[in-house]
This record gives C-alpha cells, sequence and structure tokens, in this order.
C-alpha cells in the first residue's frame, strides 16, 4: 500500500517543480529567520528570487556538522523557543552529540514519513509492530513509534535490550513486523535458533532495519533465520531522523527517498562536485520543509548514489543505494580507502564463517595494518572439534589453515589490499545488545 500516493507517484516534471517551488520559499525562510544563514546567503550573493528551478541549489552555501556543534544547542533554530514541540540529540556516534529540535508541524511530518517507510516496507493498518528501536533522546524509537501509529498499526513499544524479553513478547504477541538495528535483527535471529525456533514459527513477516550500515549478505542471514522479507531504512537526525528514506518491499533494490520533503544531491567527496545518478559519493540532504531547523545542502558524510530508473512499487521517489559507509569511518590503509562494509560482504561470500567480526587497525612500525577477527560458525566449529583457535591450532589444522588463507586472498583479491586474518570461535565477535554496534577498533587514533 502506498500511504500518501500523490506525492509518493508524482511525475518527475511536477516533482521537480514542487521541489523548485518548496526551495524558493526555504530560501526566503532560512534568510528572514536564520541569522547565520542570512549572512552566508548574503557572501554567496544568492536570494530567493534567484532560484528559478530545483537546479538552482547548488548555488547556494554547504551545511555540515560543525554548524550546528558552533550554534549548539539552539543558535540555528528558525522559530521562537516557544514554538518547539520536542527535541531529540544524535547518538554522536563521532564526536560531540548533536541537538535538533521540531515543531507541531515538524512532528507531523516526521510521523508521516515513517507511516509512508513502515508502509513501502509492507505494513499494513491492523498489523502488530515490535519496536525494538532505543526510545528517548535518539529520533529512532519515537520516530518510528509515530510513523505506526499513523500508519493504523498496534505498536509495541519495546525499546532496545533485554533480548530475552524481547523473545518472549515477540512468541506471545505474534507481531508480523519488527523495527530494529541490523546487527540487533541478527542478534535476535541468533538467539531463535538457539532454541530452535525456526523461521515458520515465528510470526514475524517484515523486518525493517538501519541506523547502520549493513550489507545484502547480512540480509539474507537475517531474513532466512527471522523468516522475514527485510527492508533498509535510513535517516539521520540533523534531517529528522529514519524516514528520510525506505526500500519498498516490491523492490527491495534501493531506499526511495521522500524527496518532496528532503531534496538528495550527490557530491564528490573531495571536489564537492555534483555527480550524476549511479555516481557514487557523499549524500547531501536539503530539508524543503521543516520549520524548526531547516538545513541547507546537509554534508551527511554517508557514501551512496542515486537512481531515478522505474521501481516495481509503482513509486516515483528516487532511489538512494544501501550506505558504503560514511566518509568519517572510512579506512585510508596505505593509501587505500576502505569501507567495513566491504570486508563484510567479503566475509558474507564464506560459508564457515558466522556474520559477526571485528575490525583491528593499527600501525606496525610506519604501516598501517589491517587485521580481520573473522568468526567461524556452530556448525564448522563442531565439525573442526578444537577447543580454541589459537595461531598453533590453526597453522597444525589444515581446515582452519585452507579457511585462513581462502579468506585472506578473498580479501586480498576484491578489496586491493593485503590484511592479516584472525579466526574467532562461535561468540567471540561483539554482538548488538540493540543499539548501534562498533565493529572497528582503530588503534592510530
Ligand atoms: P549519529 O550517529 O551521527 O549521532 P544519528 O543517530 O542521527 O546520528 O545517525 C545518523 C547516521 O546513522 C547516518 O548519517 C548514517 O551514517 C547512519 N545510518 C542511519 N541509517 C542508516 C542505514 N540504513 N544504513 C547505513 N547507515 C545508516
Ligand atoms: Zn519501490
Amino acid at each position: 500500500m502506498i500511504f500518501e500516493p500523490d506525492f509518493e507517484t508524482l511525475p518527475r516534471e511536477a516533482m521537480r517543480a514542487l521541489q523548485g517551488d518548496r526551495l524558493r520559499a526555504l530560501v526566503g525562510y532560512v534568510h528572514d529567520r536564520v541569522p547565520a544563514y542570512r549572512e552566508r546567503l548574503r557572501r554567496s550573493g544568492v536570494s530567493a528570487s534567484d532560484i528559478a528551478s530545483i537546479d538552482d541549489i547548488t548555488r547556494l552555501p554547504i551545511t555540515r556538522k560543525s554548524d550546528l556543534r558552533d550554534h549548539y544547542p539552539f543558535g540555528l533554530l528558525a522559530v521562537a523557543r516557544g514554538e518547539v514541540r520536542r527535541v531529540h540529540v544524535s547518538s554522536g556516534t563521532t564526536g560531540k552529540p548533536t541537538v535538533v529540535a521540531y515543531t507541531a508541524g515538524d512532528v507531523d511530518l516526521f510521523a508521516r514519513v515513517n507511516a509512508r517507510s513502515l508502509a513501502m516496507a509492507g505494513a499494513e493498518p491492523g498489523m502488530m509492530l515490535h519496536n525494538a528501536y532505543g526510545y528517548g533522546l535518539f529520533t529512532g524509537g519515537l520516530g518510528i513509534h509515530y510513523g505506526g501509529e499513523r500508519l493504523g498499526l498496534n505498536v509495541v513499544p519495546v525499546s532496545g535490550g533485554m533480548t530475552e524479553r524481547q523473545m518472549t513478547l515477540i512468541t506471545d504477541f505474534r507481531p508480523e513486523v519488527i523495527t530494529c538495528t541490523p546487527s540487533y535483527a541478527l542478534t535476535l535471529a541468533t538467539e531463535f535458533l538457539k532454541r530452535g525456533i525456526g523461521p515458520d514459527e515465528i510470526s514475524l513477516r517484515f523486518a525493517v532495519l538501519g541506523a547502520e550500515p549493513w550489507t545484502d549478505g547480512m540480509r539474507a542471514q537475517i531474513d532466512a533465520a527471522l523468516g522475514v522479507k527485510s527492508v533498509n531504512i535510513y535517516g539521520l537526525s540533523e534531517i529528522i531522523g529514519p524516514g528520510v528514506s525506505c526500500e519498498c518491499v516490491e523492490g527491495r533494490d534501493g531506499s526511495h527517498i521522500m524527496e518532496d520533503h528532503f531534496f538528495p544531491e550527490i557530491l564528490d567527496s573531495e571536489s564537492g562536485e555534483p555527480l550524476g545518478d549511479g555516481e557514487e559519493g557523499v549524500l547531501v540532504l536539503t530539508t524543503l520543509t521543516k520549520e524548526a531547523l531547516p538545513l541547507l545542502r546537509y554534508w551527511t558524510g554517508d557514501i551512496t548514489s542515486l537512481t531515478r530508473a522505474p521501481c516495481p512499487c509503482g513509486r516515483t521517489l528516487a532511489r538512494m543505494r544501501l550506505i558504503k559507509g560514511r566518509t568519517d569511518d572510512m579506512l585510508i590503509i596505505r593509501g587505500v580507502n576502505v569501507y567495513p562494509s566491504q570486508i563484510e560482504s567479503v566475509l558474507a561470500r564464506v560459508p564457515e564463517l558466522s556474520p559477526h567480526y571485528r575490525i583491528v587497525v593499527r600501525r606496525d612500525g610506519t604501516l598501517d595494518g589491517i587485521c580481520v577477527h573473522a568468526e567461524v560458525s556452530d556448525a564448522f566449529f563442531r565439525e573442526v572439534g578444537r577447543a580454541v583457535l589459537s595461531q598453533e591450532v590453526v597453522e597444525s589444522d589444515h581446515r582452519l589453515r585452507d579457511l585462513r588463507e581462502r579468506l585472506a586472498m578473498l580479501l586480498r583479491d576484491i578489496i586491493g589490499i593485503a590484511m592479516a586474518v584472525e579466526l574467532l570461535p562461535p561468540g567471540e565477535a561483539p554482538r548488538s545488545e540493540g543499539g548501534k554496534l562498533n565493529r572497528v577498533t582503530d588503534s592510530r587514533r
């Protein structure tokens, strides 16, 4: 079902016209209400009357996370403090937390884009939603919660963590839809597997997963273990929270961006030059309709590409590929750019491994090196029949040695640099306990 067909299936030209009108209004709005933007626009020599179409967006200044920090906490607000109905604080994956604010209109928009997202994912009014995103200061829990209610779902506000209780609630309440991070979906999948509860016995049908990068390899594992069709949901607090984009269950090939509200551009990560459809670069988003904290050309740091090709679901909204990583979690190893998600997709090709891993970066002498700690699967571990997987054990057992060498070769061939590999017994790599999971230790920092 399409929640807002009038906007989600708008022909391209009509969408562009709407975006152009909204951008023109936005430029006037921030000029009149946000001193920092008035100053920026003055320096760029652009005013609302210069915006003839959405293409003129490239004339506007870029906004960065540091701008939000410089005006911490409320310096970029476009409305009086009394008009703010809610604030959220981002998790601060990278540095100091960021404060974002919503008017009543923004809160309403937040609910609508999440209702759209859940409908894209396959949810229908009357279904039950197990919402395992964290509630509280983060945008995830409440964003999905109100979106679910708006769509007409029965929302169970579980929040993250306490895996035992989550399993009981899923088993007893029999929800059709689950929302959480992909790493936490994997944690739940593993726990069900451990108890011998198969996908046919689990009531879930649709999973809406996001807040951190993941891969199609992980998707296949989650779908098989939970018996769901999982889709990607993307967002960031600065723009609104979850619901900036979401995959449709029909296509599952790129997330539809709510581009009537959040205009996407892809820019080259170094030169800042605009890139075309299919070209990979940094996603930059402009909030076309937000009231409390409107942002011009916000540099998300997230690496992806866009397509405007038709989608089997009938929506015309542009789509973005799964996020490869963000510029600040890109590892530069001996001059080569490596994203953790690239390593993850190589691991997913090796059947003897579990989906869990850790990446350790260190400087050996003057050279940077990566060591991938890959966890073997339960089945393979049993088959090998060793209690530990120390260096000596791996050296002395040809199955383990083969596996380690095969993985090292695959990593080198696919990613382009040599990496050390260590094998871990099941259960040793970090697991998600509800929120975002950090799998990288960089001892150079
Ligand atoms: P932060 O983590 O910066 O404190 P947020 O909690 O708002 O702020 O998280 C937003 C970031 O999370 C995005 O910029 C992106 O890097 C990551 N993210 C969110 N959803 C996804 C997704 N579906 N795939 C990959 N990364 C995602
Ligand atoms: Zn679609």
